[in-house]
């Protein structure tokens, strides 16, 4: 039972409901990044929830389910296929997220056609000061944010104009280097050559190319980027072997040596995994920690278990220095995580995102968490969304339900006291992760 109807829960929920948060994971990059809100169908179905939309969407065109997320085509025409869908997958975590932001952002009770009017009514009143306003009501102190490819890409110029102090976030926010972009599955020379450019290079080697994204970390750093972010797991599997460097230089000169060689995937693991070890080396010597996608995939059709964080073995004893910062409960591999977790001292469990990915699941991680691991090593929430806090808000509010019904039932099998389960909301919300990511404020004292 999540919720029990008890004084115990609705306690424990109180104290919960008024701690500072740290949100460990966002997408966000600040309200001129929003997308457009014109279309209420639209703007209720940004991100995860359409892709259960979409799963349920068996039989329907594919052009059709697309059209749902289309600010232009009129909520009439959207209406009869988005009542359907929305009707096979309302019940799910995704779906109450957008359940939360009809009642307490709209104040509208239940999904209807008349219901979209009335969001349509309101949609102008998400302007910039209520993006910022839901973020600080949502009780978020700050928020770690790996922004979209289009701002940090070598290939555009935000990176260049972030390393250059020209760019600037929003005051809450703090950087987390994108990684990706650095070892793309797919290598070409343009892409060697614009991280050069970064630094004012054209790498003529792969030695000269490392300096470059040496430099480029560095000055991100100094720019005030707190670690690094890599989600590679989307695209391959997560075990990394160590490749004698006579083999990554070798595969990496196939391109530079022949501007339109392109150096693709699966051929070109080795040179991919060389260069994740040596930022790896770079993330220790500069002191960024680094968080990793785990488990489940954001979209459909894709495969999971190449994302398995047992494949990280190798490298979280390896680079024992580094500190990892785990994902999504890894989920649905729940025991390998905790193994990692218990095993490593160097790794820390990270809840982004999974509180709706799997309210249950998260719920067991953490009470095992508490019976299996230190509980200095857990990270409780972060959004994961793009532009759109509204989302952040309800999933912090499933969040923080989850973790007081969790805790309610630690206390309750006698497993902790009262005060014990409040003290380890405020570590696993705020504490943790302010040490881990050396975010420099006071402790939180409950
Ligand atoms: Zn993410």
């Amino acid at each position: 039972m999540l919720h029990p109807e008890s004084d115990l829960f609705d306690r424990i929920l109180g104290e919960v409901n008024s701690m500072p948060v740290i949100d460990c994971h966002e997408h966000m990059q600040g309200f001129e990044k929003r997308p457009p809100y014109e279309e209420p169908i639209a703007a209720l179905t940004f991100g995860y929830v359409f892709s259960d939309l979409h799963s349920a969407g068996f039989g329907v065109a594919e052009r059709d389910i697309m059209r749902l997320q289309d600010q232009g085509v009129p909520t009439e025409q959207k209406w009869p296929l988005f009542q359907k869908l929305w009707q096979a997958t309302e019940h799910t975590a995704y779906a109450r997220v957008t359940k939360l932001i009809l009642r307490d952002v709209y104040g509208v009770a239940e999904m209807s056609r008349e219901a979209l009017d009335r969001v349509a009514d309101q949609l102008p009143d998400r302007d910039e000061a209520a993006y910022y306003r839901t973020i600080d009501e949502a009780g978020i102190t700050v928020l770690l944010t790996d922004v979209p490819g289009d701002w940090l890409s070598p290939l555009t110029d935000g990176l260049a104009s972030f390393m250059a102090g020209e760019a600037r976030l929003p005051e809450k926010w703090r950087l987390l280097i994108s990684l990706p972009g650095l070892h793309p599955t797919s290598l070409t020379w343009e892409r060697i050559d614009a991280i050069g450019a970064l630094t004012d290079h054209s790498p003529t080697s792969l030695d000269e190319f490392l300096d470059s994204v040496c430099t480029i970390l560095e000055r991100c750093k100094q720019r005030g980027a707190i670690g690094i972010k890599d989600q590679s797991a989307y695209s391959r599997i997560l075990s990394y072997d160590l490749v004698p460097k006579s083999v990554a230089e070798s595969q990496f000169n196939q391109v530079l040596g022949n501007p339109r060689n392109v150096l693709g995937w699966p051929e070109g693991k080795a040179l991919n995994d060389y260069l994740f070890h040596q930022y790896m080396r770079f993330a220790r010597d500069l002191d960024l920690p680094v968080q990793l996608h785990t488990g489940h995939m954001a979209g459909i059709r894709n495969r999971v278990d190449k994302t398995n964080a047992a494949h990280l073995a190798s490298v979280l004893e390896l680079h024992r220095d580094v500190r990892f910062d785990l994902f999504h409960g890894n989920w649905p591999y729940m025991g390998d995580l905790l193994f990692l977790g218990k095993n490593y001292p160097n790794v820390a469990l990270d809840c982004c995102w999974l509180h709706i990915i799997d309210p249950d699941y998260a719920s067991e991680l953490l009470a095992r968490s508490v019976m299996t691991l230190p509980h200095t090593k857990v990270h409780g929430f972060g959004g994961d969304y793009g532009d759109v806090p509204e989302f952040v808000a309800g999933h912090l509010h499933i969040a923080r339900e989850n973790i007081s019904a969790t805790l309610a039932r630690l206390v309750r099998r006698r497993w902790l006291t009262e005060q014990q389960a409040i003290s380890l909301a405020a570590d696993w919300l705020y504490n943790n992760p302010n040490r881990f990511f050396s975010l420099g404020f006071d402790e939180f004292i409950v």
